[in-house]
């Protein structure tokens, strides 16, 4: 039985106190299959930050269930909901984030760090992540001597390292131009056909053509 990589079931997430409660999520129900990107797409202010910050266990939902790879998380300790976002959950930001004092390899080793693993035996992981993405050249130059291109393709290998199968996308081709920003989609496209899953919130709709799949929030509700 193959389990489903990220479930959302019947999520609700509230801000603020009942007189002025505000509904960031309501009801809000969908899963990613292993290989499937789907695209959040909505108006400013109509949940797509609050969805994704629970999917990546940084924002617990009012009321409902969130499972990782089947497993349900809302009761879970801190300590095993940070092992469950280090093993299964990678986040790529607009803005990279990439240590500016780490090299490239060593940015993409950061997550199988934490895990405990030594730099020198992961070596070999880090060459095969790196040429997933086109990159395995520049293993050892540091982020202000790469393109914001390659930042984002390095940004990716770093998500999907190790058995990581889940990528978080939070418009990752915000701070790229078109022909840069086709390069990463094409990259992110790729190693979600390789067997991953992904969410990748956008307001562009070029880029949900490369999803298979649009979900439109609109005042924190799935719309039709
Ligand atoms: P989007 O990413 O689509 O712009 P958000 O998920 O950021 O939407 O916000 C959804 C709604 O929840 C908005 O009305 C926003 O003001 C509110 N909201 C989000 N985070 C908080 C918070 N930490 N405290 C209070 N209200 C919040």
């Amino acid at each position: 039985m193959s389990t489903l990589p990220l479930e959302f079931r019947d999520v609700t997430c509230t801000f603020g106190p009942e007189a002025n409660r505000v509904h960031a999520l309501r009801n809000v129900s969908f899963s990613l299959n292993p290989g499937e990107l789907v695209a959040v797409m909505g108006p400013s202010g109509s949940g797509k930050s609050t969805l994704l910050n629970i999917a990546g266990l940084l924002l617990q939902p009012t009321s409902g269930e969130v499972l990782i790879d089947g497993v349900e998380t809302s009761q879970m300790s801190q300590k095993k909901t940070a092992e469950l976002r280090r093993d299964h959950l990678g986040v790529v930001f607009q803005r990279y984030n990439l240590m500016s004092t780490f090299t490239v390899g060593e940015n993409v080793a950061l997550p199988l760090e934490l895990g405990g693993q030594k730099l020198k035996e992961m070596r070999g992981e880090i060459q095969r992540a790196l040429a997933e993405v086109g990159l395995e050249d520049i293993i050892d130059r540091f982020p202000e001597e790469i393109s914001g291109g390659q930042a984002q393709r390095v940004a990716i290998a770093r998500a999907l390292i190790g058995s990581r199968g889940i990528i978080l996308a939070d418009e990752p081709t915000g701070a790229l131009d078109t022909a840069t920003s086709d390069d990463v989609m094409r990259i992110l496209r790729g190693r979600i056909d390789a067997g991953a899953a992904g969410i990748l919130v956008t307001h562009e709709a070029r880029f949900a053509g490369w999803a298979d799949r649009v979900i439109y929030l609109r005042d924190g509700q799935i719309a039709d």
